[in-house]
């Protein structure tokens, strides 16, 4: 008998345990991940070679914990591609086999679709092609919901007047969403989803917030365990931040391959060509666009998070400064890894916000404070 398990991934893991219960897996044969914690990531590193990537680390360390907790069959996403991510699975598996594990491996790769579907057909409930494409697009749909939940967390809790109601909705939201299973009733349910917070989360409307934009690696900009909780951190300081990276950008296949729908991870790319003309793997360009785009759209600074040891992000950091300068846009580099202390991170946190908000009192010049809502955040 098998026993399905795959690395804890951000509020992306919804997504993946979503995709085993829309292929009828029955239950006890899921192990889902734990929260990742300090243990989690010293397991991993512990058995990793030291110059991997971090967000390697942690998801061996995940693994491993399912593995203990009875998994022997571990789905891990990677395939043919442009940086290491390629190759977390073989090495995991190499490594889990050389600790004495007995684990089968099946590799996502969103590059060949067909496979990618033929694999999870294989431990669905007898599903045949269609009922299988099926489930994945009602994964594909719920994506989007899960990436719309995400920027209002992270609009409404910077300026919510009771603390914790932010949290209360998206608990109610993601609820909600994970026990509905027809496509056309998740649409509507995600039409709703905004006037859901509107209504129930009472916000200071003159807070004046500053505004930031996340960029980076997509494990480490999706994984609170490595982000350290940066989200929240920003939020509890009174700024409205967004997440310019999201899963989409790989499972999206209608919107990757239909040219005439701008996504904003292309539009990001785009964005970046007269800095780097080819996609050097990983997020680097999107994380260069990202920054370009959300300066033309007024925003405050961006807060740049990416591994240690991660070439495409080390690509862009090389870049990111020529950009700063011709945009007059602040970025804050936080280089990640199992040694990464909180205090000096929020100490880094606190001093950039400082400066933000001198710069843009100089900027302001006098002028009145808007009004913010949700809409006047919001630029999808
Ligand atoms: S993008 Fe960077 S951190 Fe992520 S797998 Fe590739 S090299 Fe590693």
């Amino acid at each position: 008998m098998s026993y399905i398990t795959y690395p804890h991934f951000g509020p992306m893991t919804l997504l993946f345990k979503s995709i085993f219960q829309e292929m009828e897996v029955p239950e006890e044969r899921i192990i889902n991940p734990h929260t990742p914690n300090k243990r989690t990531l010293d397991i991993g590193s512990k058995h990793s070679p030291e110059w991997m990537c971090t967000p390697f680390k942690l998801s061996l360390g995940s693994l491993i914990e399912c593995i203990d907790r009875g998994a022997n069959h571990v789905f891990q996403i990677g395939g043919i591609g442009t940086c290491r991510a390629s190759c977390y699975g073989p090495v995991q598996r190499v490594i889990t086999e050389e600790l004495g594990y007995k684990v089968k491996y099946t590799n996502i790769d969103y590059h060949k679709p067909m496979d990618m579907l033929r694999d999870l057909q294989s431990v669905s409930n007898n599903f045949n092609t269609w009922q299988a494409l099926g489930a994945l697009r009602k994964i594909w749909v719920k994506n989007h919901s899960l990436d719309l939940v995400e920027h209002l967390i992270n609009f409404y809790r910077g300026v919510e007047l009771e603390k914790g109601e932010t949290d209360r909705v998206a608990k109610e939201v993601h609820n909600k969403l994970f026990s509905i299973h027809r496509v056309k009733e998740i649409k509507e349910y995600h039409k709703l989803i905004p006037k859901m917070f509107e209504d129930q989360v009472q916000i200071d409307e003159y807070a004046d917030p500053l505004k930031i934009g996340i960029i980076g690696e997509i494990y480490v900009v999706l994984e609170p365990m490595l982000h350290l909780n940066l989200y929240r951190r920003l939020n509890d300081l009174g700024v409205i931040c967004r997440n310019t990276v999201s899963l989409k950008k790989f499972t999206d296949l209608p919107a990757k391959l239909n040219p005439f729908v701008k996504e904003y991870y292309k539009i990001y790319r785009e964005k970046a060509r007269p800095y780097m003309q080819q996609y050097a793997g990983g997020d680097g360009q999107e994380s260069l666009g990202a920054t370009i785009l959300l300066r033309e759209m007024g925003w405050d600074g961006m807060v740049h998070v990416w591994p240690f040891s991660c070439m495409p992000e080390l690509s862009a950091q090389t870049i990111i400064p020529s950009i700063s300068e011709d945009y007059g846009m602040p970025v804050l580099p936080l280089i990640v890894d199992e040694q990464t202390g909180e205090a000096g991170f929020q100490t880094r946190l606190e001093a950039f916000i400082d400066m933000l908000k001198i710069k843009r009192e100089s900027e302001r010049n006098g002028q009145p404070v808007e009004k913010i809502s949700w809409d006047t955040f919001n630029y999808d």
